[in-house]
Order: C-alpha cells, then sequence, then structure tokens
C-alpha cells in the first residue's frame, strides 16, 4: 500500500517513464489510494491511475488527483475515523 503524496504528479493518461525508477513506463490501471487527513484515514479504491510496470509506482491525473481530495476532505468533515470507497461503484 502506497500513500498519496506530491511525487505523484497531475498527468495525463498517456504512458510515461516512471520518475521514480526511472526504469520503467507506466500502464493504465487500478489503484488504491490512501489518505490520512486529521486523524481520519481515506481508503479509495479502484482509482484510475498510470502504473509503473516496474516499481509499481502510481500516478494520477489532476482530475482524479481533485477527486480523491474532495473526498478525503469529504470524511474529515463527517468525523469519519476511517472510511473506504470503491470508485467503480461512485463514479
Ligand atoms: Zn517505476
Amino acid at each position: 500500500m502506497q500513500n498519496y503524496g506530491t511525487k505523484n504528479l497531475p498527468l495525463k493518461n498517456n504512458a510515461m517513464e516512471c520518475v521514480i525508477c526511472k526504469n520503467g513506463t507506466t500502464r493504465k490501471g487500478k489503484v488504491t489510494v490512501t489518505l490520512e487527513r486529521g486523524g481520519s484515514v481515506t481508503v479509495i479504491k479502484e482509482v484510475p491511475a498510470q502504473v509503473c510496470q516496474n516499481c509499481g509506482e502510481y500516478y494520477l491525473d489532476a482530475e482524479m488527483t481533485e477527486e480523491v481530495l474532495k473526498r478525503a476532505e469529504h470524511a474529515v468533515s463527517k468525523g469519519v475515523e476511517f472510511e473506504v470507497i470503491n470508485m467503480d461503484k461512485v463514479a
């Protein structure tokens, strides 16, 4: 499981060279994003992303980044300690 961080740059849906391992290329896939904010943990499953075929690092595009942050903020505002969201079911 990986934590969402600033290293996940907003990107387009095209395959690209991985900036983390510089040795792999990305492919479209689904990832699980875990966000921790003010005591709330939000796990978002089935998030469309570009995934490095070499090291497994993932990259979300700008739209999806905004979406997962919005959902995490919502969980925090509700005071939920732990929430699991499946993007396949809410999209
Ligand atoms: Zn990589």
